[in-house]
């Protein structure tokens, strides 16, 4: 039976100490960090993450959401997912994200996980998950049991000949569409990550998955200031209504003067191997009247350099309609 060293440290200092004896922060690590646990108890208990030691970061003091003077939000690491979703400054300024994460897990769920965790969390890819199976993400060199198997659920978008697996959060892809800033603090001080930077495309190392190294911390994050009269939607497309993962989710950010589109945020979900902002979509909408001809026309150019596996061609449509549908519904709010 795997055995562990469970510390609970006063201050966020102790926390990084302690942390930056890790050989890693990423896949295998051997100290890890403990917040509400939904992902990273699952894979201990799967003996897929076996530390040596957990920092269990529950109460150090992250768990405010403040509205920044002068406009913006600053969501403390810490802060459950739950909360986040009903407070009442992003329910009003930033309703793709209440959206998104409402329609992740289940409430139960949602009331442990916490926004660094979420924004941590690991591919739900069977074979990662599956410690007799090659897997190059859990194991580099061993192979990737997924491309030529079970691939249904996976990338089409960001994917390498090592690793297809998807990125499976919601509330990452509404963070993406607002362009979210993600804040560190670790043994080389503070520094903030833009969210398009933080998430690392698989390449030859699937394993590595974020910018951060032993002993980073990340103690919140922070959002822009709304853009006034923007409308904002988050749609996803999955297997049942409920308690289930994204085949294709998108979230828009859109204005629009005259009907046409003065300015668009772009974010797909369930296609990517991270949370794939799509800049060609952006650039397709920009200051092009605001019509489905021109929704589909974003939608293609999102979808342009997709690479469908076996089993996961349907997405590419998929996909395509969600994004179309969801700057309609935008668009028409
Ligand atoms: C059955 C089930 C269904 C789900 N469905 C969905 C879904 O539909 N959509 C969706 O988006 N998500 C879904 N999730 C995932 C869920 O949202 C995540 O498990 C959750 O957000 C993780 O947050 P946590 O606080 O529990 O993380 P933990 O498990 O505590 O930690 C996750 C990782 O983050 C690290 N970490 C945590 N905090 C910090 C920090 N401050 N700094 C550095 N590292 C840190 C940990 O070391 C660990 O590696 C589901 C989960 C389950 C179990
Ligand atoms: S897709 Fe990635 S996570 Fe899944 S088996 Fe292949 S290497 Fe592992």
């Amino acid at each position: 039976m795997h055995t562990f060293e469970f510390m609970r440290p006063q201050n966020a200092a102790a926390a990084i100490t302690t942390a930056a004896q890790a050989k890693t922060a990423q896949q295998g690590a051997d100290v890890k960090f403990l917040a509400g646990g939904t992902t990273l108890i699952d894979l201990m208990k799967l003996e897929v993450e076996t530390p040596s030691r957990l920092v269990d970061i529950n109460r150090l003091p992250f768990d405010k959401i403040e509205e920044i003077p002068g406009g913006g939000l600053k969501i403390g690491a810490t802060v459950r997912n739950s909360d986040l979703a009903h407070h009442p400054a992003v329910q009003r300024n930033y309703a793709v994200l209440s959206q998104a994460i409402l329609s992740g897990a289940s409430g139960q769920i949602r009331n442990m996980a916490t926004t660094a965790g979420n924004l941590l969390q690991r591919t739900r890819c069977m074979y990662f998950r599956d410690t007799a199976m090659p897997c190059n993400k859990r194991e580099p060199g061993t192979g990737c049991s997924a491309i030529i198997g079970s691939n249904r659920m996976l990338a089409i978008l960001g994917t390498s000949e090592h690793c297809i697996a998807t990125n499976p959060s919601d509330m990452c892809v509404a963070l993406a569409a607002l362009e979210a800033t993600i804040h560190v603090q670790g043994p080389r001080g503070v520094r903030a990550v833009p969210i398009g930077d933080f998430h690392l495309l698989p390449g030859n190392t699937p394993n590595r998955e974020t910018v951060l190294d032993p002993g980073d911390l990340i103690t919140h994050v922070t959002l822009p200031p709304p853009v006034a009269g923007s409308k904002q939607v988050y749609l996803k497309l999955r297997d049942r209504a409920s308690y289930e993962f994204a085949l294709a989710s998108a979230a828009v950010v859109i204005s629009a003067a005259g009907g046409n589109v003065t300015r668009v945020r772009i974010a797909l979900g369930g296609v990517g191997t991270k949370p794939w902002r799509s800049p060609e979509a952006e650039a397709a909408l920009a200051g092009k009247p605001a019509n489905v001809a021109n929704f589909r026309k974003a939608a293609e150019a999102a979808l342009r350099n997709a690479k469908p596996q076996t089993e996961n061609g349907f997405k590419i449509e998929l996909a395509k309609r969600c994004l179309t549908h969801a700057l309609q519904t935008a668009a028409n709010g």
